[in-house]
């Protein structure tokens, strides 16, 4: 199958999952993670009327928005955001899913500020409680939601998560549940500037368990373009 048939087929069973758990399809987006990925094969994969693209390090998010600026993408930013690439990251992404420490937050407000523009954000939350993982844990996610609503450049959307490395359905389905349940009490607090409609979750071997417990957001990067030469800890390891 050619890239553009991957990317159909993904959104198939994307919609499939959907109907399954008596969702609509179209409140699901399928967020492509393209890592390692070179713009010309990007762009195979940009088929629907609007595309999101993520990626994890600033450096390949700089190098490739640019080439892909007139494909009509939306860029997301999904790695380990490292305070001193603030400045740079905020001249490419739409929105930044990785938000996961208060420091991270008065620089991208104080950027901002200057800017005089807001972004769209998510906060990550470790529900896997892995120590290579990034993300604020579940139990200190009140507190930073209510840091970020009292910043007014900053409009919290929601939550993301990343399964359990190598865990059984069951133990992934417990990360994924374990999200919705912050939503739900960080929806009890009311918080102002805050929607929390989005929970980005689920990546190519456990989308359609995400679907069915609630996501909105699918990052798919392998299903779609195949095998990547490096492990995921990689990208996930901000000193590398
Ligand atoms: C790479 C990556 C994905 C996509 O993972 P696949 O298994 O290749 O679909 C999703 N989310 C994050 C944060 C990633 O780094």
């Amino acid at each position: 199958m050619t890239i553009s048939e991957k990317t159909n087929a993904i959104r198939n069973r994307m919609d499939i999952a959907a109907q399954k758990a008596n969702r609509n399809p179209n409140d699901i987006k399928l967020i492509l993670a393209t890592k390692t990925v070179e713009p010309e094969a990007v762009r195979e994969a940009l088929i629907f009327e609007k595309n999101f693209v993520a990626e994890n390090k600033v450096q390949e998010l700089s190098r490739k928005a640019p080439q892909l600026k007139a494909d009509k993408v939306e860029f997301h930013f999904i790695g380990h955001l490292q305070s001193n690439k603030v400045k740079e990251v905020l001249k490419y992404a739409d929105c930044i899913q990785s938000i996961d420490r208060i420091g991270l937050v008065d620089i991208l407000h104080k950027q901002l500020s200057a800017e005089g523009r807001m972004l769209n954000i998510l906060m990550q939350v470790n529900t896997s409680y892995e120590e290579s993982k990034f993300g604020i844990s579940p139990e200190e996610a009140a507190a930073l939601a209510s840091y970020i609503s009292q910043h007014e450049t900053l409009r919290l959307n929601g939550l993301m998560t990343i399964g359990k490395f190598g865990g059984t359905n069951s133990e992934t389905q417990a990360c994924f549940q374990l999200l919705c349940a912050v939503r739900n009490e960080l929806e009890r607090l009311n918080l102002p500037n805050t929607r929390l409609t989005e929970l980005s979750m689920g990546m190519s071997g456990d989308f359609e368990l995400a679907i069915a417990t609630g996501s909105t957001m699918v990052r798919i990067g392998t299903a779609i373009f195949g095998e990547r030469i490096y492990p995921d800890s990689y990208y996930w390891d901000e000193s590398k």
